[in-house]
């Protein structure tokens, strides 16, 4: 059989509309998997915070910058059996148990003495089984991974060696709905997936998902963590920051091959079809600071005076 190669992935969630930062993000991950030679698929993460009619549109308008995918469109939803099956193969090992802690419990919980910030405290973590009846009545169980390390090393191509935390996380949440960091180890494991390219908010979460795939049997993928799109207080870009999404920017005279054409240029980028982009494109000189977007972009040819790079 001939060897295949990786894959890259956009995995958004549809919970609305992308907007410009998603955009710029969605397109960095088709650019790096391009380059490199490997497919790019499209997951929608829609286990929850779904809204009707979002994943459409974000398709069109990932279809309308010129970003194509490979194969079908994988839907978290239709997986549930897959997740299902990776916590028994865990519970299998002894590496699962009931929590029956709430939020606010975990917060008001003393923290285990070398407990990383952020960490589950462990309270539930070696209940008998009297104990867990006792809580059983109270509230149904989450199932929580018994982590034997507190720390784990990634390495990301624009980060560099990165360690982070790494707890008992939670695997199935007690509505029974799998959680982000499970799911999204199975999937990209089942999906060939070597390749991860997301915005640095979620670089916290790469060594809890690059050691849980560990335990499944795979390796982690290559990450690359990319700067977030900021708007002009510095904090993530929201939907109220002015005209974020290809529907109000295309309702301000910008067609989304101007918006492509700005999105490419912020990167250093020449403007055109993405494909064009391709040999000028090199992770090495991206531009490492959040790109701070002032609420709009203008249309003359992809120059963006409303929106600059961060100093
Ligand atoms: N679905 C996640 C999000 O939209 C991204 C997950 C990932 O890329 O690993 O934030």
């Amino acid at each position: 059989a001939a060897v295949t190669a990786g894959a890259g992935r956009f995995a958004p969630s549809p919970s609305g509309d992308l907007h410009v930062g998603n955009l710029r993000t969605a397109l960095l991950a088709w650019l790096f998997a391009r380059s490199t030679g490997r497919r790019f698929l499209l997951r929608i993460e829609d286990l929850d915070r779904v809204r009707a009619g979002a994943e459409h549109r974000q398709l069109a308008d990932l279809a309308s910058l010129g970003l194509a995918w490979d194969s079908e469109v994988v839907h978290q939803s239709a997986r549930l059996d897959r997740y299902l099956g990776a916590v028994e193969d865990l519970r299998g090992r002894g590496l699962v148990y009931e929590c029956y802690c709430t939020r606010r419990e975990i917060l008001h919980a003393p923290s285990a003495p070398h407990a990383p910030q952020g960490a589950y405290p462990g309270t539930c973590r070696n209940l008998d089984e009297a104990e867990r009846a006792q809580r059983r009545k109270v509230r149904p169980a989450a199932l929580r991974l018994r982590a034997d390390t507190g720390r784990f090393t990634v390495r990301d191509q624009l980060h560099g060696n990165y360690t982070g935390t790494v707890d008992d996380m939670v695997l199935l949440r007690n509505d029974g709905v799998p959680a982000y960091n499970l799911a999204v180890v199975v999937d990209d494991t089942a999906q060939g997936v070597d390749q991860v390219v997301r915005g640095d908010d979620l670089l916290s979460s790469a060594p809890r998902q690059a050691y849980l795939a560990g335990l499944l049997g795979h390796p982690a993928p290559r990450y690359a963590h990319v700067p977030l799109v900021l708007n002009s207080q510095g904090r993530r870009l929201a939907k109220r920051d002015g005209a974020v999404t290809l529907a109000e920017l295309g309702h301000r005279g910008l067609d989304p091959a101007a918006v492509r054409d700005a999105l490419l240029t912020s990167l250093g980028l020449p403007a055109g079809l993405p494909e064009a982009a391709l040999p000028a494109f090199d992770p090495a000189s991206l531009p490492r600071q959040p790109w701070i977007y002032h609420g709009e972009l203008t249309g003359d040819g992809g120059a963006h005076a409303g929106a600059r790079h961060g100093s």
